[in-house]
This record gives structure tokens, C-alpha cells and sequence, in this order.
């Protein structure tokens, strides 16, 4: 029971706040209801997977869950909370002795129709599109209803024929001995798979498979703010269906996090930039140009520190879902100058000479040199 939270995104638990979040995104979307039609099995790992994630996000309850191991802050488990340990009901064991193959009760019945299924592609963009977001039009194959047969699987000019082991019902009862004793029950036909139809000539463009693949083009609009590992949905773009849903489409972006020297850490961005020690010591308004973001003045202030951070508020990346913006950090470091020209090193002696600090001799250094 312990620590199943971890068990169930699949990290150590030592794993970071970003560790933690990828392999709840991960997760998510390998389980997530839109994409299994109401699988209950998928539907409860999604609900499990959420509810970790929950916890696991908090700083205060996943303290509170590593040092206890339950995520009940107290009061006990109150709705949905902890709630997903079900018992084994009855239907699993059906499932177990008839390998789910056949359906309890026999009320649901197989349709002529196929099931559009979910397409699943990466797309790799570069750092500055992902900040801005773009229309970008994307190549990718999907199952189309074949134009030949429109869907039939039939030859033109053919008719599939009804299967004569169902006469076109697509299911048929079984009796099978159990140790509950006799047990009837309704399951697909193994003659038309069923369809309830059988093909006698197949169709000669699709070979009966009823629909064929096709590279399709697709313009999408992506918004600014899209990070790595991030996925985006397009309804009704996956596999075309017969007579029965047509699947989605989904898109996850592969981004770089950082270009030339400038860094991405969700909606925020860092650059580090170096400055004499003249300009620390005595100030400055120095202008750089960044990657991608282009120019940004800085103000040095006399007696800036090395290492010190400006922040440039609002001047991050857009944040995908709200309307707020992150914010750019510029670390400044002082490079100390390892070649000085003659005028310069004699400024550097005046000070010393200024502040009584006994440098060390340049006659001493020439020998070494
Ligand atoms: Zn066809
Ligand atoms: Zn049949």
C-alpha cells in the first residue's frame, strides 16, 4: 500500500518536481478516457494516475505522503480519496475463464463498423517557435475509407454476403463447463469476426481491409508557450472509422531547452553574460544582444557583485493556457582581464600604489616570463 503513488507514474522517489510531472504527462495520456471509449480498466488507471499526481505535486501532502505513506491529511478517506482499491468483481472473473472474448449477458451486439483508431506522432520544433507559437502544416499517414469499395471490403460491383454460422447477428451462444456449472454465454463469431457479413471477392484496392493509408498534410495551429513533451490533441484526425467514430490525433512536441546560451526552465529564461571589472566597479549601461530575444539594456550599478541576477519581469515565455508571461534572468559575472595593454597596466599600479597593496613585482614577474 505503502508509496504505491510512486509505483504507479513509475519513479524512484527521489525523483524531482520535473521528473514527477513528465511521467504524470506521460501517463495521463496513455490512459486518458477520450482515447479508450470507455475502457473501465484504462479509465481507472487514469483516475489513479491523477490522484497520484495530486499528492505528488503538492510540496506539502507528498511531505506529508513520504513521511506516512497515505495521502490522508487527516479526517480519513473521504470520496475518491484512496477510493480506486476495488475489489476482483464478478465480471473479472468471467474475463479470466473466457478470456474476454465473450460478453456477459449478450445485450451488446458487434456492429459492421470499425472503430477509428487514435494516431500518435512527434513533431520537433526549434526553441524560438515554441516561444511563439506558429501555424505549421505537418505530414503524417492515416487510414482513410477505402474510395474503391466505400468501405464495403467488396469487390466493385460485389456485395459482402451474410455469414451463415450467425446468419449476420456477428455473435453466438456457447455453453461451457465451469465450476459455477453450466454457463451460457454469447461471444463473437470466429467466421466473420463478427461482422455478421463475409466477403467472397475482396475489393482490389484495399485487399478487404475496408480503408487504406494515405499521407495526409494538416495545418496546426501551435501555441505559443508549447514546451517539451507537451501533446496536443486534434479532434477527429486520427483513423477514419466505418460506420463508428473516427480517432483523434495526437501531436507531442520534441523542443530543445536552451539555444546559444539562453536556457528554458518552463515559462522562465536565463543568460549569462560577463563584464570587466571597470564596469562593475564603477557602473554601467551596457547593451547585449541575446539569442532569439534580441537587444536588452542592462544596468550595471557601481559596485555590482559577481554573480549578481537582473531580472527583466515579464520578459520570459508566454505561458500556454493563461495569459501571463515568464520572466528573463541575466546572471552578470566579472572576467577579471588576464592581458593588460601598457597604459592600462600602469592605471591598475597608480591603484594599488593608491590603496597601499603590494602587487606582485613586475621586474620579479619579467624573469619568470
Ligand atoms: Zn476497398
Ligand atoms: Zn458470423
Amino acid at each position: 500500500m505503502a508509496y504505491e503513488f510512486y509505483e504507479i507514474l513509475e519513479i524512484s522517489r527521489e525523483a524531482s518536481a520535473d521528473e514527477i510531472k513528465k511521467a504524470y504527462r506521460k501517463k495521463a495520456m496513455e490512459y486518458h478516457p477520450d482515447r479508450h471509449g470507455g475502457d473501465k480498466e484504462k479509465e481507472k488507471l487514469f483516475k489513479e494516475v491523477n490522484e497520484a499526481y495530486s499528492t505528488l505535486s503538492d510540496a506539502q501532502k507528498k511531505a506529508h505522503y513520504d513521511r506516512f505513506g497515505s495521502a490522508d491529511m487527516g479526517g480519513g478517506f473521504g470520496g475518491g480519496q484512496g477510493g480506486f482499491h476495488t475489489n476482483m468483481d464478478f465480471s473479472d472473473i468471467f474475463e479470466s475463464f473466457f478470456g474476454g472474448g465473450f460478453q456477459g449477458g449478450g445485450t451488446r451486439r458487434r456492429t459492421n463498423g470499425v472503430e477509428g483508431e487514435d494516431i500518435e506522432i512527434r513533431v520537433k520544433l526549434d526553441f524560438a517557435e515554441a516561444m511563439t507559437g506558429l501555424k505549421k502544416t505537418i505530414s503524417y499517414s492515416r487510414k482513410v475509407v477505402c474510395t474503391e469499395c466505400t468501405g464495403t471490403g467488396a469487390k466493385k460491383g460485389t456485395e459482402p454476403k451474410e455469414c451463415s454460422q450467425c446468419h449476420g447477428a456477428g455473435q453466438v451462444r456457447r455453453r461451457t463447463q465451469t465450476i459455477f456449472g453450466i454457463m451460457e454465454q454469447t461471444g463473437i463469431c470466429d467466421m466473420c469476426h463478427g461482422t455478421g457479413k463475409i466477403i467472397a471477392d475482396k475489393c482490389t484496392k484495399c485487399h478487404g481491409e475496408r480503408r487504406e493509408t494515405l499521407r495526409t498534410e494538416k495545418e496546426i495551429d501551435i501555441p505559443a508557450g508549447i514546451d517539451d513533451g507537451m501533446t496536443i490533441k486534434v479532434r477527429g484526425e486520427g483513423n477514419d472509422g466505418i460506420e463508428s467514430k473516427t480517432g483523434d490525433l495526437y501531436i507531442t512536441f520534441n523542443i530543445p531547452d536552451s539555444i546559444d546560451g539562453l536556457t528554458r526552465e518552463d515559462t522562465n529564461l536565463y543568460y549569462t553574460i560577463e563584464i570587466d571589472p571597470v564596469e562593475a566597479v564603477l557602473g554601467v549601461k551596457k547593451t547585449v544582444k541575446l539569442p532569439v530575444l534580441g537587444e536588452r539594456t542592462l544596468e550595471i550599478k557601481a559596485g555590482m557583485q559577481h554573480g549578481e541576477i537582473l531580472k527583466f519581469k515579464g520578459d520570459g515565455v508566454k505561458h500556454i493556457s493563461k495569459d501571463q508571461k515568464g520572466d528573463l534572468y541575466i546572471t552578470v559575472n566579472i572576467k577579471v582581464p588576464t592581458h593588460l595593454g601598457k597604459k592600462e597596466r600602469e592605471l591598475y599600479h597608480e591603484i594599488a600604489r593608491e590603496k597601499k597593496i603590494e602587487v606582485a613585482d613586475e621586474g620579479f614577474l619579467s624573469k619568470i616570463f
